[in-house]
């Protein structure tokens, strides 16, 4: 299956795909994941990206998905992929679309996970994640057993760069201007899937397997 999430910062994008991932047996590529691994080091990307990812504003289209053209081209994708974070925009999406076109393959659905904006900017807020194995906490919902320390791996958690409260309103508003002709290009496509997001994992999961028909 070949799949991407959609939704504003803090929905639960990363969790979700984590768990539907795990499920189908393919893997997941998460721009924003891919992104912050080459800022860890420095090299000339490195430096073209460190501004727009750091201060929550959006890298390029033409950038990412050369990115994106990477994962998909070079990946282990035999059984499909998840696209976490990508497209952002209608122009994304089209790119895509049109590198899927040449490849004679087409996506099975893209995944709208909805929530309010109050619900976003706590979870955001409250958001610790694992620099090392990527593990996504909330000390409120989901705190790690040991404080601070992550119980997959070890490592110490960190805030992201990105989750500071102005850059946490920057982000919500960039993700609002741009994402209506984006829903309504898959919506007619006829391969929308929206979810609203807000309340217990377990259930928002078990639509999410509903909707692709794989639970
Ligand atoms: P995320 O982890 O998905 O919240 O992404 C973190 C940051 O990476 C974003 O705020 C952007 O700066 C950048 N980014 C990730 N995915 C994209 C994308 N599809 N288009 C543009 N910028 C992106």
């Amino acid at each position: 299956m070949k799949l991407v999430f959609l939704g504003p910062p803090g929905v639960g994008k990363g969790t979700h795909a984590d768990i539907i991932v795990n499920d189908l047996g393919i893997p997941r590529y998460s721009t924003g994941d891919i992104f912050r691994e080459i800022l860890k080091d420095s090299s000339p990307l490195g430096e073209k990206l460190e501004n727009y990812v750091n201060s929550g504003a959006l890298v390029p289209d033409e950038i990412v998905f050369e990115t994106v053209e990477g994962v998909l081209s070079n990946g282990r994708n035999e059984n499909g992929w998840l696209l976490d974070g990508y497209p952002r925009n209608k122009n994304q999406a089209e790119l895509l679309d049109d590198f899927l076109k040449r490849r004679d393959e087409k996506l099975d659905c893209a995944i709208y996970l909805y929530a309010p904006v109050e619900v976003l900017v706590n979870r955001l807020t409250n958001r610790r994640v694992c620099p090392d194995c990527k593990a996504i906490y909330n000390l409120v919902n989901s705190p790690p057993e040991k404080e601070g320390v992550c119980d997959r791996c070890g490592e110490v958690l960190m805030r992201r760069e990105d989750d500071k409260s102005e850059t946490i309103k920057k982000r919500i508003s960039i993700f609002q201007k741009d994402f209506k002709p984006l829903e309504e290009y898959y919506e007619n496509a006829g391969i929308l899937l929206k979810v609203l997001a807000e309340g217990n994992l377990e259930d928002i999961t078990g639509k999410i397997r509903k909707g692709l028909k794989i639970g």
